[in-house]
């Protein structure tokens, strides 16, 4: 099951069009996302008996480009993984990590899926990431269990100001990459039950038609599953937490020249699976 958050509500969204969860199911089920999200085996249960009707009908694409859907969630928690994909990190000129190197990036740096991006900075970049949504309170889990906990998952831009990222020595990740809209997520929630091995999906971000990033989730050095049961022994994972799983190679600071992005430039980023978010610079 596929779900969205349009206009702040609840939606399924089906291969031809939507349904409003709440509408039709005359609020046995709640229009917040949040709620839904906690009972998804029920929703998914009551979608494949009732088969409401559409709300409204709409091609997968044109909703994938609608502005009106927001973040898929509003985590309490935003986990974010540096140099986890092996060929980014040996463009990065940098070793494999031993263990997973983790920073955030503030929760109010989260937004939907067609936001714009405002530019802060000369060295704005982009990183296409596959972000995996938590369904249950975790602690403590091990690689075995962990993907029991997903709710699902999404595809995410780890937006990143390189020259506030590295000014500073140690470099200083988590404020470079929570300025304003710096974390898109979206189209829309892809239950987890849907995604057999979310290690094995092909992740692409084109700038202006050109494909940057043009990858596999199977370069991870350390897998999702692996994640979540690290992150888990020193945090409590929330349901509605989310952790950006880290960027393949092909960001624009590894490029000679470097490509910064600048306002009226193009941003589409897709996971195969899960969809397609669209992003356009502009000036702050
Ligand atoms: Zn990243």
């Amino acid at each position: 099951m596929r779900l969205a958050n349009l206009n702040g509500r609840a939606t399924i969204v089906a291969n031809d069009g939507i349904v409003d969860v709440a509408d039709a199911s005359n609020g046995a089920f709640s229009a917040s996302i949040e709620k839904c999200i906690g009972q998804l085996d029920k929703l998914d249960a009551w979608y494949r008996s009732a088969q409401p009707t559409l709300t409204q009908k709409i091609a997968l694409d044109t909703l994938a480009q609608d502005t009106r859907l927001g973040p898929v969630v509003r985590p309490q928690q935003v986990f974010a993984i540096g140099l986890n994909y092996r060929q980014h990190a040996a463009e990065s000129g940098l070793e494999v990590p031993k263990e997973p190197m983790v920073f955030t990036k503030f929760a109010s740096s989260v937004c939907g899926p067609n936001e714009q991006l405002p530019i802060p900075g000369p060295s704005t970049d982009y990183e296409a990431e596959l972000v995996v949504i938590i369904g249950a309170t975790l602690r403590n889990v091990g690689v075995d269990e962990a993907l029991a906990g997903v709710a699902g998952y999404c595809v995410g831009q780890d937006y990143s100001e390189r020259e506030w990222q590295f000014r500073g020595s140690p470099p200083q990740f988590s404020l470079a990459k929570s300025f304003k809209n710096f974390a898109p997520i979206g189209p829309w929630l892809t239950t987890a039950d849907e995604i057999h091995d979310p290690n094995d999906l092909s992740i692409t971000t084109r700038l202006n038609g050109e494909t940057m990033q043009d990858s596999n989730t199977s370069d991870m050095v350390f897998s999702v599953a692996e994640l979540i049961a690290y992150l888990s022994s020193v945090c409590e994972l929330r349901r509605g937490d989310v952790i950006f799983t880290g960027t393949p190679e092909g960001v624009g600071q590894a490029r000679r020249p470097p490509v910064f992005l600048k306002p009226g430039d193009e941003i589409v980023t897709n996971i195969e699976r899960l969809g397609t978010i669209h992003n356009v610079a502009v000036a702050p």
